[in-house]
C-alpha cells in the first residue's frame, strides 16, 4: 500500500570528518546548572536543586536548524537563547536501564546548540502548571553546530560553553559545573525512554539567558572544539 501523504524527511546534521547524523529524537534537560536554576527562581542554593530528578522535555526532530539564519518564531515577544552542550547517540541502547559506567560508550559525537525558548509562553505555562511544549518545541527551536566525533575530543569535561550575541558575551560556564554529567543524564533518560541511534540530548544551560531580536547575530561555542554562528531574521 502506498503512503497516503508524503513521508516526512529525516533531518541530518553534518559530522566533522564526513557523513551525516540522522536525527531520531531530541531530549532536553532543564535546570542542569545551579546558577541558571537560581535565575529562573527555582533554586535558592545548590542544596535546593533536587538532584534526584532531572527535568526533561523534548523538541521535535525537525526543530533542528543548522548554522546561519534562524527565523524569529511567531506567538512570542520574548525569544530567549540557552546555549547548551549537545550529545549525539551512536547506537541503540540495550533494553533496560543504562548503568552510568556504560552510558558514555553510546555517545558518538558532541556539538553546541541553542535551546531556543519562547520565555513568555513558558512563564505563562509555569504559572498555570501547564506543559512547556509551545515554549520549547517550535519550528527552528534547535539551532545546532556540526557534530564532532567524541574520539576527536581530548578533554570535554574541562571545556567551556559560551555564547556571545552581537559580539557581547551573554553566557559562559565550564561543563564541569553541570549538576548531572553526560553518563548520569543518559542513565536517567534510559529509565524513561528507549534510547536510540540518532537521539540528541541538549544538556541544559548556564546562567545568562536573555532575549534575542531580529538582526542579532550569535556565536555559540564549545571553546576549542566547535562553534555555531547564526543570526535571527525577521518574521
Ligand atoms: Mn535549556
Amino acid at each position: 500500500m502506498a503512503d497516503l501523504v508524503p513521508a516526512p524527511g529525516t533531518v541530518r546534521i553534518p559530522v566533522r570528518g564526513g557523513g551525516f547524523f540522522p536525527v531520531h529524537r531530541i531530549y532536553c534537560v532543564g535546570r542542569n546548572f545551579v546558577d541558571h536554576a537560581k535565575e529562573m527562581g527555582v533554586a535558592a542554593s545548590a542544596s535546593k536543586v533536587d538532584r534526584g530528578s532531572p527535568v526533561f522535555f523534548s523538541k521535535p526532530a525537525d526543530a533542528v536548524i543548522g548554522p546561519g539564519a534562524v527565523p524569529y518564531p511567531p506567538a512570542t515577544a520574548d525569544l530567549q537563547h540557552e546555549v547548551e552542550l549537545v550529545v549525539a547517540l551512536g547506537g541503540d541502547a540495550p533494553q533496560g536501564i543504562l548503568p552510568v559506567a556504560d552510558a558514555g560508550a553510546w555517545v558518538l559525537a558532541y556539538g553546541v546548540g541553542l535551546d531556543l525558548t519562547r520565555r513568555d509562553l513558558q512563564a505563562a505555562a509555569k504559572a498555570k502548571r501547564l506543559p512547556w511544549d509551545t515554549a520549547k518545541g517550535f519550528d527552528h527551536s534547535a539551532p545546532i553546530s556540526e557534530l564532532v566525533p567524541a574520539m576527536q575530543i581530548d578533554d570535554l569535561k574541562h571545556s567551556i560553553l559560551s555564547l556571545s550575541v552581537n559580539g557581547e558575551q551573554r553566557q559562559r560556564a565550564a561543563l564541569e559545573q553541570m549538576i548531572w554529567n553526560v553518563p548520569e543524564i543518559l542513565h536517567e533518560l534510559s529509565k524513561l525512554y528507549a534510547l536510540r541511534a540518532g537521539d540528541l540530548v541538549f544538556m541544559g544551560t548556564p546562567a545568562g539567558v536573555a532575549a534575542m531580536q531580529p538582526g542579532d547575530t550569535f556565536i555559540a561555542r564549545l571553546e576549542g572544539i566547535v562553534e555555531l554562528h547564526g543570526s535571527i531574521i525577521g518574521r
